[in-house]
């Protein structure tokens, strides 16, 4: 079962900070109960699920990978999990990733990396590393994630499975501790497209709690898996598949579009002219809404307290409670969001982003999807890039213009380059998540 597995593989791979073995037996034997007495069962009924640890779990440490809450237990659940537990899942426990959803590799996890099933010497990817680690291990069914600017669908193609990132909107960020508010998304990490489907079903919806969810009737997204996408308008942006790209990925992905031809797609290229300004926007952007969203993490409304008084306090809790990479992003931010920089990064990537959404928009308005790489190579070795940060945030080129924009995206895996998994991405109008699923389930 879910939880021999997870121990069984935890000691080489490390998917997971929290194993939830008591709260899991007794949600098991509630279900069994149930099930004796009722023909009535969740959607997800006796499925074990892993829950990133940056989703507030009732009484189960969330740490976000940070020393600064490693003590932290939330007394409430983030709506994705409430929906979860109403639709009967068993949540086995709490996965690993990078300090506060920050970095692609889990390497800025402060308690311990998350090693890649398929060579242990190599990064899940991230920030949702033990998400997808945990899914290809098989020692949960599905994972749940979230994804600022790629960390499901990068460790998910990392990993070799389905990892997908929802319309900004479509899924309640309510008890999702906040990185950057306007990019981040909560979405599932599956082995197949179908379970994605499900998963998605259940947390999908408007929530009163989060202000920014859409009030949107939630289609019905197993019945989109047809396997039929004839006809459909599919657009390759040669800008995702130069030279930044590992010519070993560009040439599965190559295959993969051929695939989709096959199937009766029609391919086009097509251009995003303002895709180089994704990663700079971004790298603004995002820590500037991280440096303010951090700033309640104060060493006395929550987690780890450090210091005599007040202002020693904030210092000692902060100073040591954060990682180099949390300090570097806070730094960014705040630079990027002080008077007399203002208008010249913040406004200035606020402007950049809106041009980057309407290179989409001109791509949708004669095109259904869009598909290119989840990311430039394969998984590298642990270490490699690290001390590089520079170098792994160009990484994200292909992911990151899809938060920027707001739009539906999966990462389904398209064979291998040098013996390790390629993910394709297929991204969607907004909210047109049905077709990003049926497409990626006509592949798969
Ligand atoms: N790798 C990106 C970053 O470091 C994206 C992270 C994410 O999506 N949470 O910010």
């Amino acid at each position: 079962d879910s939880l021999t597995r997870i121990k069984e593989v935890q000691p080489e791979i490390g998917s997971f900070l929290a194993i939830n073995e008591e709260g899991a037996r007794k949600k098991a034997k509630e279900l069994e109960q149930k099930l004796n007495t009722s023909s009535e069962r969740g959607l997800l009924a006796a499925i074990p699920a892993g829950v990133k640890d940056n989703l507030c779990t009732e009484g189960i440490t969330t740490t976000c990978a940070s020393q600064l809450l490693s003590n932290y237990q939330p007394i409430y659940n983030a709506t994705v999990v409430e929906k979860l537990l109403s639709s009967d899942a068993i949540i086995m426990g709490k996965t690993n990733m990078d300090e506060f959803a920050m970095g692609s590799s889990n390497e800025n996890s402060s308690f311990h990396p998350v090693k890649n099933p398929w060579d242990i010497t190599r990064v899940p990817g991230g920030s949702s590393g033990g998400s997808a680690a945990a899914v290809a291990t098989g020692a949960v069914t599905f994972a749940l994630g979230s994804d600022t600017g790629g960390s499901i669908r990068q460790p998910a193609a990392f990993c070799g499975v389905v990892g997908l990132k929802p319309t900004y909107g479509r899924v309640s960020r309510f008890g999702l501790v906040a990185f950057a508010s306007s990019l981040d998304q909560v979405g599932p990490v599956t082995q197949t497209v179908e379970d994605a489907a499900y998963v998605l079903q259940t947390i999908a919806g408007h929530d009163e709690s989060d202000s920014t969810s859409v009030a949107k009737e939630v289609p019905d997204y197993l019945s989109a898996l047809t396997g039929e996408i004839k006809g459909l308008k599919v657009a390759v942006p040669r800008e995702m598949l130069g030279d930044g790209i590992d010519p070993a990925v560009r040439e599965q992905i190559e295959k993969a579009v051929k695939q989709l031809e096959e199937l009766g797609a029609h391919i086009s290229e097509v251009s995003l002219p303002n895709l180089e300004y994704a990663v700079a926007t971004y790298y603004i952007l995002a820590p500037a809404e991280a440096s303010s969203n951090l700033a309640r993490f104060d060493g006395i409304r929550y987690g780890v307290r450090q210091g005599k008084n007040l202002l020693d306090i904030y210092e000692q809790s902060r100073s040591n409670g954060f990682g180099p990479e949390v300090k570097r992003r806070i730094m960014l931010g705040t630079y990027a969001l002080s008077s007399g920089y203002y208008d010249a990064y913040y406004v200035k990537a606020q402007k950049a982003r809106t041009l980057i959404k309407q290179d989409f928009d001109h791509i949708f308005a004669n095109h259904d999807v869009i598909v290119g790489p989840t990311a430039p190579t394969t998984a590298y070795r642990i270490g490699e890039k690290i001390s590089d940060p520079l170098t792994m945030y160009l990484d994200d080129l292909c992911t990151i213009p899809i938060n920027l924009a707001g739009l539906p995206a999966i990462s389904v895996p398209a064979g291998l380059a040098n013996g390790l998994p390629v993910g394709l991405q297929i991204i969607g109008k907004a909210f047109a998540e049905e077709t990003v699923l049926r497409v990626a389930h006509a592949y798969e």
